[in-house]
C-alpha cells in the first residue's frame, strides 16, 4: 500500500493492501467534465453509476459510458479467500449482491486521463463507486462546492468473506432515521446485508397484537428499507425470534410486546411469556404467519433469521410432555422448510445448540442442555448458524482457534461469525472463518446503536470481513467515520439534528 499522506485516506474498508495506491498531492478532477468509463458485463451498471452519480453530485455528476470501444481494461482481482467453495444452499446467491468475492471484486483507476471502472457485476461496480466517493473532495479554493477532485489513484480490491452483515435492532426506542442511516452506512462500508430483528416494532396485518401500538416497522416501511437496501447492494434480512425472546423486548426491562396490553394471548406462550408454546399448533401458525408477511415485506430476501438464541427450559404440562429438544428440533425444521419454500435460507443463533456445562466450550458462549445439543446433529444443513462470541476467552493472545465454529463446520453448516463489541477478536474470527470455508461475519449491534460503539462495531467488522486492517484514524477528529457517516445521513435525507452524527445528543449522549 503507498499511502503517502495518511490523513488523506479516507476509505474503510480499505482495499486489499498490496493493490491500494493513491497520491491526494496528485489530485484529478471528478466532476461534469469527467469521463467514467464502466467495463462491466451487466448491462445494468452504467445506467446504476450515471443515476447514482446524479443523485450524489447533482449537475456536477461526472459522466458514465460502458466500455464500448475497447478501451484497455484494468485486471480485476480474484477473490482472496475460499468464497468460490461457498455452499449457497437452493438460493444460489446473497440477493442481487453476488455469492463470491470474485462476484464482487473490482478495479478502478484515476489520473489524468479519466476514471475507469472494472467489475464482473454490478455488486462490484456499486463497490468501486462507493470507494470513489469516499475519496472524493470538493474542489478547492471556492465558496460552495463546484466540482469535486479524486487523488491520483489505483485499486484493486475483492472481499474476504462472501456473507458481511450488519444486525439491527429496532427498538420502540429507536427512531426511525437510524434504522436507514445504518443501511445506507452498512452499503458505504461494503456489507452486502443488514439482518433487521423489530422488538415489537412491526406492525402485522394479520396479528396487530404482536408489537406495540402504533408500530413503525409497517410492511410499507420495511418494502422501502428493502428497496434501498437492494438498490444499494445490502439484502435486507428480517428476524423474528420463533423460541425465546417471544416478548419481543429486552429481558431486563421485563416489557412484553404482546401479552402487557393484550393478555388473551396467553396460550401463545410458556407462562410467564418468555418462550413461544410450542404444543401449541395456534402458536406456530401465527409465527409461520408472521414469518410470512416479513419475509414477504422485505422483497423475499434469499435468508430469514428465526433468532432461537437463549430460550428457556418449557413450563407449560403439554410442552413438557415431551422431550423438549424434539420439539424445538421440530418447530425449528418446520419454518426452515416453510422459509425454504420462499426460496430463502434460514438462519439461527447458535447459542442453544451447544451443552453449557460441555467443557469444550469453556469460555465460550453456550446456552443449551445435552438434550438441545442434539439439535446441532437434527437441523437441516441449509440452516446458517450465527454463532455469537461476545467475550474473549483469553485476552491475552490472539485467538486462532475458534471451537465452537470449528464444531458446526464440521457438521456441515455454513457458519457466519458475530462479534458485538468483541473488536479486537474480529479479524481473527474472519482469519479463521475464511480460512475453514465460513460464510461471513455478523457485526451484532444490540442496544449500542450509536456512539463509539457503533463506529466500532461497523468499522473493525467491515475491515475485517473484507480482509483489511481498520484504516489509520486522524489524532483529533475521526475524519473517515465522520465523513461516511455524513454521506449516509444525507443519502436519508435527514434534516433533525438527532439524526446526525454518532449520538442523538453531544452533551446528555448515553
Ligand atoms: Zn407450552
Amino acid at each position: 500500500m503507498n499511502v503517502p499522506n495518511p490523513d488523506a485516506v479516507e476509505l474503510a474498508p480499505l482495499p486489499a493492501p498490496a493493490d491500494f495506491e493513491s497520491d491526494m498531492d496528485r489530485p484529478v478532477p471528478f466532476d461534469a467534465g469527467t469521463a467514467v468509463l464502466v467495463d462491466c458485463p451487466d448491462p445494468a451498471a452504467a445506467p446504476w453509476l450515471a443515476h447514482h452519480f446524479a443523485d450524489w453530485f447533482g449537475d456536477q455528476a461526472p459522466k458514465v459510458s460502458p466500455n464500448v470501444a475497447n478501451v484497455e481494461i484494468l485486471p480485476i482481482p480474484i477473490a482472496n479467500s475460499q468464497s468460490e467453495t461457498l455452499n449457497t444452499g437452493n438460493t444460489g446467491n446473497i440477493g442481487n449482491t453476488g455469492n463470491t468475492g470474485s462476484d464482487e471484486a473490482y478495479a478502478v483507476s484515476a489520473d489524468a486521463s479519466g476514471v475507469r471502472i472494472s467489475a464482473r457485476s454490478l455488486a462490484g461496480v456499486r463497490w468501486a463507486a462507493y470507494s470513489l466517493r469516499q475519496l472524493a473532495i470538493a474542489r478547492r479554493g471556492t465558496f460552495r462546492t463546484d466540482g469535486r477532485v479524486l487523488p491520483t489513484l489505483r485499486i484493486s480490491d475483492a472481499p474476504r468473506l462472501p456473507f458481511r452483515a450488519v444486525h439491527l435492532c429496532w427498538f420502540p426506542d429507536t427512531r426511525p432515521a437510524q434504522i436507514e442511516r445504518a443501511i445506507r452506512l452498512a452499503a458505504l462500508l461494503k456489507f452486502n446485508a443488514a439482518i433487521l430483528e423489530p422488538w415489537g416494532t412491526f406492525r402485522s396485518a394479520r396479528h396487530p397484537w404482536f408489537g406495540w401500538p402504533d408500530a413503525p416497522a409497517t410492511p410499507e416501511e420495511l418494502a422501502r428499507l428493502a428497496a434501498i437496501g437492494r438498490d444499494l447492494g445490502v439484502a435486507l434480512v428480517p428476524q423474528l425470534n420463533v423460541l425465546g425472546h417471544a416478548s419481543s423486548s429486552r429481558s431486563c426491562s421485563l416489557k412484553h410486546a404482546a401479552l402487557d396490553l393484550h393478555p388473551e394471548y396467553e396460550p401463545l406462550f410458556e407462562p410467564g411469556g418468555w418462550n413461544w408454546c410450542l404444543s401449541n399448533p395456534e402458536a406456530r401458525r401465527v409465527l409461520r404467519e408472521l414469518v410470512g408477511e416479513l419475509h414477504e415485506a422485505c422483497g423475499r430476501p434469499p435468508f430469514f433469521h428465526l433468532g432461537c438464541d437463549e430460550a428457556q427450559p418449557p413450563s407449560c404440562p403439554e410442552c413438557r410432555r415431551r422431550p423438549y429438544a424434539e420439539l424445538v428440533g421440530e418447530h425449528i425444521a418446520e419454518l426452515a422448510a416453510f422459509v425454504r419454500e420462499r426460496g430463502a435460507r434460514a438462519m439461527v443463533w447458535h447459542d442453544m445448540l451447544l451443552d453449557r456445562d460441555d467443557p469444550r466450550w469453556a469460555g465460550f458462549i453456550a446456552c443449551g442442555s445435552p438434550e438441545t445439543a442434539k439439535l446441532a446433529d437434527a437441523l437441516p444443513r441449509d440452516v446458517v448458524i450465527c454463532d455469537w462470541q461476545y467475550g474473549n476467552p483469553d485476552p491475552a493472545r490472539p485467538r486462532d482457534d475458534w471451537p465452537t465454529f470449528a464444531h458446526f463446520l464440521g457438521k456441515g453448516f455454513d457458519v457466519a461469525g458475530c462479534p458485538w463489541l468483541n473488536f479486537g477478536a474480529m479479524e481473527p474470527m474472519a482469519d479463521f472463518l475464511a480460512s475453514h470455508g465460513g460464510l461471513g461475519l455478523v457485526a451484532t449491534t444490540w442496544h449500542h446503536l450509536h456512539g463509539t460503539d457503533w463506529r466500532d462495531a461497523f468499522r473493525t467488522a467491515a475491515c475485517a470481513a473484507w480482509g483489511t486492517p481498520p484504516p489509520p484514524v486522524a489524532p483529533q477528529f475521526d475524519t473517515a467515520f465522520a465523513a461516511v457517516l455524513r454521506l449516509a445521513g444525507l443519502d436519508a435525507g435527514v434534516c433533525d439534528y438527532r439524526d446526525t452524527g454518532l449520538d442523538e445528543e453531544q452533551v446528555h449522549a448515553p
